[in-house]
């Protein structure tokens, strides 16, 4: 059985006393919660104040996004060993309000995703349809897709220690959650996908859903064969809500 892994992705939130309010309540009640890898990616300007709260929790730190640059005249950006320099092991790549916010296309998330492995973080890439997508019943498509361009670039052996996350983007902070079965009809496919390629990689591969997981709805998601762990937003910034939600997996 592989180790259930939710991370709160607190997107664009926060502020130094918001932060430690929900860190005060959140830690007690992790603080015991066996089974379950939980990670939480601030907005880069809190990962150290994150970070100093962590300390001595199981609670690992991630980040929201990366620039594949090593270093230089990126004005703004922020390298992947600055992220592995303020104690980050995660970090998301490719998330859907990246690439439709941002422009970023499957090329610069192949190229985040080499960056991210070359500094020794893990990275967790994300995909999903859009709801016309969903509509048109290309799905499966977009999804290969997404996964096919990294792994057409950089080999499927640099998805070994990667994580997926499958987040449909009419899921996300809609309040409108695939339901169980839609979600593991996708993670089924993208394991299928994967062990075409590499049955051991593919085994091994934590697979998160994301979009509007919430409290009551996490344990019905997470009892699914094919859904490893959860990618929460909204909820991951109410501690009652994400503590419930990493309880449940
Ligand atoms: P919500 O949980 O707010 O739908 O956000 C999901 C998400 O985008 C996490 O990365």
């Amino acid at each position: 059985m592989m180790q259930s892994l939710v991370i709160g992705n607190w997107k664009m939130n926060g502020s130094l006393s918001a932060n430690e309010v929900l860190l005060d309540q959140l830690l007690p009640a992790l603080i015991d919660l066996k089974g379950v890898q939980i990670v939480l990616c601030p907005p880069f300007p809190y990962i150290s104040q994150a970070d100093s709260r962590l300390l001595g929790s199981q609670i690992l730190l991630g980040a929201q996004n990366l620039n594949a640059q090593e270093s230089g005249a990126h004005t703004g950006e922020v390298s992947a060993r600055m992220l592995k320099d303020l104690n980050c092991r995660y970090v998301l790549i490719g998330h859907s309000e990246r690439r439709s916010l941002y422009g970023e296309t499957d090329t610069d998330t192949a190229q985040k995703l080499i960056a991210a492995k070359l500094a020794g973080l893990i990275p967790v890439l994300c995909v999903g349809e859009s709801l016309q997508e969903r509509q048109s019943g290309s799905t499966e498509t977009v999804v290969a897709r997404q996964l096919q361009a990294v792994i057409d670039s950089l080999g499927i052996e640099t998805l070994k220690g990667c994580v997926i996350a499958y987040e449909p983007v009419w899921a996300i902070g809609t309040g409108e959650t695939a339901t169980p079965e839609q979600a593991q009809a996708v993670h089924g496919f993208i394991r299928r996908l994967l062990a075409r390629q590499s049955a051991a990689i593919a085994e091994r591969l934590p697979l998160l859903y994301g979009g509007s997981v919430k409290a009551d709805n996490a344990a019905a998601l997470l009892a699914q064969a094919d859904i490893n762990g959860a990618l929460v937003g909204g909820a991951s910034l109410d501690a009652a809500a994400f503590a419930a939600i990493c309880q449940a997996a």
